[in-house]
């Protein structure tokens, strides 16, 4: 038998019990926490579009049209026109023949890997890819290779190794928790010479990084070698929804086998709708990811005249790596009472010793929110010593 009241109070313990502050208006650069304002300066909703007027009207609209809830699976009589519409704009904004959307980037990852991959199979896979990625794995009972976080040499090393001849190399673009890229030139010069099959996920990096937004595959130029992409509505694009783009027979395959697609209850109409008209103002306004960078270009400049230990890069995921767990937490709470909210990132989520504040930037986060946050940030951070 388990005792859930001791293994709590042992991760109480060990400073890693996980707790819920709830939000009390809209997902913004501000926000409503326990009656106050506070700058949000963690969410991924990068583009600032979860309170968007158009966004918001569409969902209206689709309530009013087909009503809420789906009431059923995909391929029972859950599929609205909307599913189809929206699976086309993602294969035309991927440049890919054809999409499957699954209801959460974590149901792409599991139902993708564990339908294609099994015992025969080694999976290549990156030391910091999420847990999404590892799950699908671990369903898949395939031979599990991790090699060093985004390090070519180590992977060129475990593939000579390692390499069978059903082999899937799978990673992160833009890496969640680091906010770096991974070297997906490189990577891919090695599964096409070693014939093993490439599987991106792009969750973070959809929406706010390649032409329009197209991701990292795009950024490298990349969308004929890479076989399999997955990405995820609930970051930048604002709304709800994994998928995945490919060759059609990719998606026909996982249309038949993917459990995760096939045995869950469709999105709601509601959600598909957001998530189109979420694509289609990104088309017509990519002006917002210029904006995005020059920021995260700037705010990033700045945390590091103040000495703090950040992960380098140019993305807008920007980690303060603090090491020490109850340091973390406590960084986390002396800002939240001074007005900014960036919860604290620990083990499991991260590896052990590199508990961190990650930091994200928004769009519409203003040049006063961003300064009167990097103020605090500095002020608290020289009072608990990490500067
Ligand atoms: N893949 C990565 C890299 C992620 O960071 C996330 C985030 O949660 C997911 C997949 C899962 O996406 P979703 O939140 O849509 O389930």
């Amino acid at each position: 038998m388990i005792d859930f009241n001791y293994e709590i109070s042992k991760i109480k313990e060990k400073g890693l019990y996980r707790s819920f502050r709830y939000l009390e208006s809209a997902q913004d650069s501000k926000t409503f926490i326990d009656g106050k304002k506070v700058i949000l300066l963690a969410s991924n909703n990068y583009l600032g579009l979860c309170n968007n007027e158009i966004l918001k009207k569409s969902a209206i609209e689709a309530i009013n049209k087909y009503g809420v809830g789906s009431g059923g699976s995909r391929l029972t009589t859950g599929s609205y026109v909307l599913h189809k519409e929206l699976e086309k704009e993602i294969a035309k904004f991927k440049g890919t023949e054809d999409a499957i959307l699954f209801n959460t980037g974590y149901m792409a990852n599991i139902g993708t890997i564990a339908s294609i991959v099994d015992s025969d199979w080694v999976i290549f896979c990156d030391r910091l890819n999420h847990a999404s990625i590892i799950d699908g794995c671990r369903l898949s009972n395939a031979k599990l290779v991790i090699y060093k976080h985004c390090d070519v040499n180590d992977l060129m090393n475990k593939i000579k190794k390692y390499n069978r001849e059903k082999s899937i190399l799978i990673t992160e673009s833009i890496f969640s928790m680091d906010g770096d890229i991974a070297p997906l030139d490189k990577i891919v010069e090695l599964t096409k010479k070693n014939n093993i099959l490439t599987m991106v996920d792009e969750a973070h990096s959809t929406g706010i990084i390649g032409n329009k937004g197209k991701g990292v595959v795009d950024y490298f130029n990349l969308s004929e070698k890479i076989d399999i992409q997955v990405g995820t509505f609930s970051k930048a694009l604002a709304s709800e929804g994994g998928f995945v783009v490919g060759e059609n027979s990719l998606i026909e395959y996982l249309k038949q086998k993917a459990r995760s697609f096939i045995y869950s209850t469709a999105l709601s109409p509601q959600t598909i709708a957001v998530s189109l008209a979420a694509l289609r103002y990104l088309n017509e306004n990519s002006y917002l990811i210029e904006n995005l960078i020059s920021k995260t270009i700037w705010f990033r400049d700045k945390l590091k005249s103040f000495g703090f230990n950040i992960i380098d890069g140019i993305t807008p995921i920007i980690p303060i790596i603090v090491g020490d767990t109850v340091k973390t937490v406590d960084f986390s709470e002396k800002l939240l009472n001074e007005g900014i909210y960036i919860p604290a990132i620990r083990p499991p989520t991260v590896p052990k010793g590199t508990s961190r504040l990650r930091i994200s930037l928004m769009e519409s986060h203003t040049k006063e929110d961003l300064e009167s946050s990097l103020n605090l940030i500095r002020k608290i951070g020289k009072k608990i010593n990490i500067i």
